[in-house]
């Protein structure tokens, strides 16, 4: 019989168990008789028991403690990233362990003096250059200065610079970005534009997807008249490896709204991102 020996009344508990184990035996061999006559039957008082001990179990304790994840959930401007890697996380140390690997893999020592703290170095420097994974895009623009609504025509942020890592190779790419847009309902900060450009670029990256990425946002936030985003950056993986062809500048445009539709707006947008007074 299954009877913790501190619970109290010991006797009337396992009466009360021995009802529950009665019913049981008889809920279960109805349940066999009336839907499964298959010989998948197993011993009618182990089957008893368990559901006895789930019931049990059911009652006195607590929820099954939940294994807190080690970072909070991402944002949902960082949902390319599916959950299971966001809540599977790998530890510090693991992710250590992988550079040390890396190291081995590029053909050095990681033992050596001067590696010998690279790991821990690495790790810490992930933390901020892919900082973006953690950052929610969306919730930077949501304030939004109403007291200038008169305001309806161009608003240029241009020459923005960024760091982003290409994620084909891992390989920084770096440029500028420029961003315009007719507001409806008023404007966002300066620097919040800025700031929008580093959350997507402090992850792994292409060119077109952050391009796309940062108008989105804004699209959807502030629901401008029209959008233009530009982005022109150098490719280290281009520069580094493959062609290694250094200089090479490579622009990525989107349209939206009046900039799409209308191709004055467009050399309008791009006539302020060259004029450089
Ligand atoms: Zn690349």
């Amino acid at each position: 019989m299954y009877a913790k020996p501190d619970s109290h009344p010991m006797t009337t508990r396992i009466a009360r168990a021995e009802d529950a184990m009665d019913a049981a035996l008889k809920s279960l061999s109805y349940r066999l008789t009336e839907t499964e006559e298959s010989g998948m039957e197993p011993t009618r008082q182990n089957g008893a028991l368990s559901t006895m001990r789930n019931d049990n179990a059911r009652v006195p304790e607590a929820p099954a403690p939940e294994i807190a994840p080690e970072i909070a959930p991402l944002p949902a401007s960082a949902q390319r990233v599916p959950d299971a890697i966001a809540t599977g996380r790998p530890s510090r140390e693991e992710a250590e362990a992988a550079v040390r690997t890396l190291l081995r893999w590029a053909g050095d020592d990681p033992n050596r003096e001067g590696l010998r703290d690279t790991p821990a170095r690495v790790a810490k420097a992930y933390g901020q250059i892919f900082g973006g994974y953690g950052q929610d895009a969306d919730a930077l623009l949501e304030r939004v200065f109403e007291e200038v609504e008169g305001y309806s025509d161009i608003v240029l942020v241009r020459d923005i610079p960024f760091y982003s890592h290409c994620e084909h190779h891992m390989v920084p790419f770096m440029g500028l970005a420029h961003i315009a847009y007719y507001p409806t309902k008023g404007v966002v900060g300066l620097s919040k534009l800025a700031r929008v450009v580093d959350t997507f670029a402090r992850r792994l990256q292409t060119q077109e997807t952050m391009t796309a990425q940062i108008a989105d946002v804004i699209e959807s936030i502030l629901r401008p008249r029209g959008i233009a985003v530009m982005v022109e950056a150098e490719h280290l993986c281009m520069a580094m490896r493959g062609v290694q062809k250094a200089g090479v500048s490579t622009i990525t445009t989107q349209f939206r709204g009046a900039f799409r539709n209308d191709a004055n707006e467009q050399v309008r947008f791009l006539t302020l991102v060259r004029n450089k007074s």
